[in-house]
């Protein structure tokens, strides 16, 4: 993927081996970009836009001089700039500090270790992080590294976990560019080795052997300041990163979070498990949803990493008739509000299977797809949908331009809620958005999700709850404006289409004005609404797992319908398992064989309805509630139907007088 880097202190050893392993990365000396002048900042990155800033540029440590002030211009007010300015513009930003920030007395210290800098120039690089922990999207690189050590005398008592040169800047390289790696991160060698042993192994073999006591400086050498790195070793070898606590608003900024529903520790919602898997540990994480109380987003408490979660899906947008309606309706529609013209080039972020982008193509459209899930590209490019396989990004926005043209319509169907990076989301669209396009996101309503308890719409996956407030308080930080918003009540139990358009020519319709007014009127940044949801979400519990108690004490059989997300949701926080409910039906044969993840339930077709006597069917995928109704009769279902939101509701089986006059109906 084509990345812009561009590393601070260009004059620095690790800018200039960073620049040796990639030439195309921009080093600017001091002279052209000085950190310490938030002007130089903005001034050099405006003629070299860069999408990674790796900020190595510091006023390194010197023993004999005081270099205070130069350590707070430079490394403390010099990286807050450099936060400010990715901050501004969406930039991921990769942060070199030191091993000594730990105390550097027992060694092995984890990125949770308490902090205690060893000297006055790691107390800088500290006051750097700081700056740099206010920025959700930047990773702080903690380590140590040396390039020539050809000293006559070195201690034996000094312990380290120092890189050659050349292996940091690989790691950082690798994780500042191949990776979406956030937070901290130790960066150090497995063993550690004590300087005596580094100069004699690398540099001096008859270096002369000292004590730390030998030296004096105007600080203690530490003992041993090694790291422990195991979480990059993780990363490294392509393992999934630990969840990030999510302390602010991801679209405001704000840290004014409050709580309100907790739906416990849960496995993924997509996480379906082979027959093999079922003895494993699943992975699981925390579910609890907080209100932003200044803009009224309501997003996850935590963030699970991205790979973990949609490198493998087995969701497939295709498989529910009324999805493929929908993405007819949406082809149609949004042609004729964007004046579009058959030729013109449309662009689906998250395009799944492609099929939305076939509903364009079948108006003359020139369509490409941009999906992370390698399995679903490869089908939607066999079946003549052009799709990269790519998260989307600015690099990819620009590949997209230059390759194609700038897209009149660009969709984004129930993925922004999925996204952390909103602002990175955004700035990719303005990237490449045509200058009359307009860009659709449609997404789950939040208001629908608390008026109505859907709470088995929240997981893991679904990171954002929004709301037409939200989105324009999103898109109007990249000077973008929501011109119409289309409502949807009965898409995913509530979805809005909101357009967007850039705001210089934008005609808003009434619309955006009666939503803003309604999500006022209900409060969405009030704390009432959503206790009274938290209230009704634990009645749906005790009310659904009372019936089903009391189903299983009868000896009847309940199945469930519909192995989604939702329905795993629902079973996992309510905590029922294949004891109340052994079987779901699912119409995506790919499900079918597998288990769902936490109450493993095995996915069977609806052909075994046939054969097995089931008294009842809980219906996991309400939203489809008339459309799965009508099929199970179809196929000689019989038994009854449970409809667990917003209260357990139970429909008795049709008698056979009512089946008949329903079939003379028919004729
Ligand atoms: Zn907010």
């Amino acid at each position: 993927m084509p990345h812009n880097v561009l590393v601070t202190g260009g004059e620095g050893k690790l800018a200039q081996a960073l620049v040796r392993l990639d030439p195309s990365i921009d080093a600017p000396p001091k002279a052209r970009l000085d950190v310490s002048r938030y002007e130089s900042i903005e001034a050099y990155c405006r003629a070299h836009p860069a999408e990674v800033i790796i900020h190595a540029g510091a006023v390194t440590n010197r023993f004999d001089e005081d270099v205070d002030e130069a350590y707070i211009r430079t490394n403390i007010m010099g990286t807050a700039n450099v936060v400010l300015w990715c901050m501004r513009h969406a930039v991921r930003l990769v942060y070199l500090s030191t091993d000594y920030v730990y105390p550097g007395q027992r060694g092995d210290y984890s990125e949770e270790s308490v902090l205690l800098p060893v000297n006055r120039y790691a107390k800088s690089k500290l006051g750097g992080e700081m700056a740099v922990q206010l920025y959700e999207q930047a990773l702080i690189i903690r380590t140590s590294f040396y390039e020539t050590m050809n000293f006559a005398k070195a201690c034996t008592d000094q312990f380290t976990s120092r890189l050659s040169l050349e292996e940091a800047a690989k790691a950082v390289y690798h994780l500042a560019v191949k990776t979406q790696a956030r937070g901290i991160v130790n960066v150090g060698v497995p063993a550690k080795r004590s300087v005596a042993d580094i100069v004699k192994a690398e540099f001096n073999p008859s270096v002369e052997a000292c004590t730390r006591a030998a030296f004096h400086l105007p600080y203690p050498l530490p003992p041993d300041s090694s790291l422990n790195s195991g979480k990059w070793q993780a990363i490294a070898n392509g393992g999934a990163q630990p969840s990030l606590a999510r302390r602010t608003c991801r679209i405001c900024g704000s840290g004014r979070l409050w709580r309100y529903v907790e739906l416990g520790a849960t496995p993924l919602a997509n996480a379906y498990l082979k027959e093999e898997e079922l003895e494993t540990n699943e992975f699981t994480e925390e579910l609890a949803v907080q209100l932003c109380e200044s803009c009224g987003l309501s997003q996850l408490s935590k963030v699970v990493d991205p790979d973990r979660m949609f490198r493998h899906y087995l969701y497939a947008s295709s498989t529910p008739a009324t999805f493929r309606q929908h993405c007819a309706e949406l082809a149609a529609t949004v042609t004729a509000h964007a004046h579009a013209q058959p030729g013109d080039w449309v662009l689906d972020i998250a395009s799944n299977d492609g099929c939305l982008l076939s509903a364009f193509q079948a108006r003359g459209m020139n369509v490409v797809g941009v999906d992370p899930a390698e399995n679903l590209v490869q089908e939607a490019n066999a079946a003549g949908v052009q799709t990269l396989c790519a998260y989307w990004s600015p690099a990819v926005a620009k590949d997209i331009v230059s390759r194609f043209a700038p897209p009149a319509i660009i969709t984004s169907t129930n993925v922004l809620a999925h996204v952390d990076d909103v602002h990175g989301f955004v700035n990719a669209v303005d990237q490449c958005l045509a200058p009359r396009g307009l860009w659709i996101i449609e997404c789950p309503y939040v208001l629908d999700l608390i008026e109505r308890s859907e709470f088995d719409t929240v997981y893991h996956e679904h990171l954002s709850y929004l709301s037409v407030h939200a989105i324009a308080a999103l898109v109007e930080r990249h000077r973008l404006q929501v011109v119409h918003v289309e409502y949807f009540p009965d898409l995913h139990g509530g979805t809005i289409r909101v357009y967007v358009a850039r705001s210089q020519d934008a005609a808003v319709t009434p619309a955006v004005e009666a939503f803003l007014h309604r999500e006022r009127t209900f409060g969405i940044t009030a704390r009432g609404p959503y206790e009274a949801f938290a209230q009704r979400v634990r009645r749906s519990k005790d009310a659904l797992t009372a019936l089903l108690a009391r189903l299983h004490r009868e000896g009847k059989t309940v199945w469930a319908y519909g192995a989604s997300a939702k329905g795993n949701t629902l079973m996992n926080s309510f905590g029922i398992g294949r004891d109340l409910v052994p079987m779901a039906i699912d119409d995506n044969p790919r499900k079918w064989g597998w288990y769902t993840p936490g109450s493993h339930m095995r996915i069977v077709g609806i052909e075994e309805l046939a054969t097995h006597p089931v008294d009842a069917l809980l219906l996991l995928a309400w939203n489809f509630k008339r459309e799965i109704i009508e099929r199970c009769e179809q196929a000689g279902y019989q038994g009854g139907f449970i409809i667990p939101v917003p209260l357990a509701e139970q429909l008795e089986p049709m008698s056979s007088v009512q089946r008949e006059r329903k079939q003379v109906s028919k004729r």
